[in-house]
């Protein structure tokens, strides 16, 4: 059992470095992986975000180029991410894992000007951290050389794919020497991923921790039937429950994105929203506004939480159900980080009971599916008055739609179905 960086065999600066940060032992897949990328291997990781693969390949990238003997300055490692956040993430971590070895990283993504990136790659860097795109832009304008490449990361290969990089993808490899150290990461490895980590990697070892099953079982998750025209009001009326500290909502489109933040910050919800049409300073803020706890609520679509990585998220709560079953293990995997508690809610109208099914089918668990009809009308103040028995239809037809819209101000969740705080 490895439980110490020291057994590790990890080298003095990086262990500083660790220390610093506070990380006492390494995590499983750290454990499993940092050794036989040590020795040079390919590794094929099965793993999350908040699994804290990205010291599992950082760390043995920096120990390794520390090592070696080739110039300081010409690009040596590669790491492939699918989206500027989860780049900039990365990024981070080696500045932060590296600050006491004199190498150097840049991270390379699109939608920000081009000009600072190439200053960066003219200086000389060892560590190139990249978007599929914006490197291969880079690449055709000859800013870079990628033929000095000895180890190269393809993280989050499962959502690469989703967002149709693998054209990019198979381009950057061919660009690569043959003779390279090549790891491959995904949350989930459907045969697509399988087909594309195969032809990357050269007899690698597999490292797979906390699979979909376990990662589910620690999160509380519970699905609300509900008409469409009616989630609206039963995601105001489930964040009345206070308990509900910092919830992630997913949606399946942009404009929905948008018109559930504005919609909740008009009742006084703080919420931001991210999706593809922000720009990425206005992401980089919402996120860090929700990571502070600026925001109570972040809503976002899929490609754009992919890779953010925030911990004490209480609730995911599913406003769509994704189509593909996996994406939902994904969506919740975002709460109950580091064995914390943590729940999820999904949304279910009738058109998303096959998706339902689909998800209930790949995490083999049946969940429990509560009429949210109970619930917005559990919530419904009946007037203390009786209503005026005139006789006319219309007018008590009024006076009942007048006292459904009024709402208590209360717990709005019901007892026994209360949610984990997380
Ligand atoms: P990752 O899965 O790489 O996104 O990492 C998830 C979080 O865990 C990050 O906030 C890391 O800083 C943190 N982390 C990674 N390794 C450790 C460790 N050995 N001890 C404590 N925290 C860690």
């Amino acid at each position: 059992m490895i439980s110490s960086f020291t057994d590790l065999a990890l080298i003095e600066p990086i262990r500083r470095a660790l220390s610093l940060e506070n990380y006492r032992q390494p995590t499983p897949i750290q454990a499993q992986a940092i050794p036989p990328l040590l020795a040079g291997r390919d590794l094929l990781g099965i793993a999350q975000t908040g699994t804290g693969k990205t010291a599992a390949f950082a760390l043995p990238i920096l120990q390794r180029l520390a090592a070696s003997t080739t110039p300081r300055g010409s690009v040596r490692a590669l790491v492939l991410a699918p989206t500027r956040e989860l780049a900039i993430q990365i990024g981070e971590s080696f500045r932060i894992y590296g600050r006491f070895l004199p190498l150097r990283h840049a991270v390379i993504l699109g939608g920000v000007g081009q000009r600072p990136q190439v200053a960066a790659l003219a200086a000389g860097v060892d560590i190139v951290v990249a978007t599929p795109g914006r490197l291969l832009d880079l690449l055709e304008q000859g800013h870079l050389r990628l033929d000095g490449i000895s180890v190269v990361v393809l993280d989050e290969a499962d959502r690469m794919l989703d967002i149709g990089f693998i054209q990019p993808i198979k381009r950057i490899i061919r660009a690569l020497p043959r003779t390279r150290q090549s790891l491959c990461f995904s949350a989930t490895m459907p045969p697509a991923v399988a087909k594309l980590c195969d032809d990357i990697l050269r007899d690698p070892v597999r490292v797979e921790v906390t699979p979909n099953a376990a990662t589910a079982e620690r999160i509380d998750q519970r699905v609300f039937s509900v008409d469409a025209p009616n989630k609206r009001r039963l995601l105001s009326t489930l964040l009345r429950d206070r308990a509900i500290a910092r919830a992630l909502v997913f949606t399946r489109t942009k404009n929905g994105a948008n018109r559930i933040a504005e919609q909740l910050l008009r009742t006084g919800i703080r919420a931001g929203a991210i999706h593809g049409n922000k720009s990425q300073s206005a992401r980089q803020r919402a996120i860090t506004d929700f990571r502070d706890g600026k925001l109570r609520v972040l809503v976002a679509t899929d490609i754009a939480a992919r890779g953010i990585d925030i911990d004490g998220i209480t609730h995911v709560i599913n406003y769509d159900l994704p189509n593909v079953p996996e994406t939902y293990v994904h969506r919740i995997g975002r709460t109950a980080r580091a064995g914390a508690a943590g729940a999820a809610i999904s949304f279910c109208d009738p058109a998303e009971r096959a998706s339902l099914r689909d998800i209930e089918r790949l995490t083999r668990r049946s969940l429990t599916i509560i009429d949210a009809k109970g619930l917005l009308a559990a919530e419904v103040v009946k007037d203390p008055r009786p209503p005026r028995s005139t006789g006319n239809q219309h007018h008590r037809r009024e006076a009942q739609r007048e006292s459904a819209q009024r709402v208590k101000p209360s717990r709005a969740w019901p007892r026994g179905a209360a949610v984990a705080a997380g």
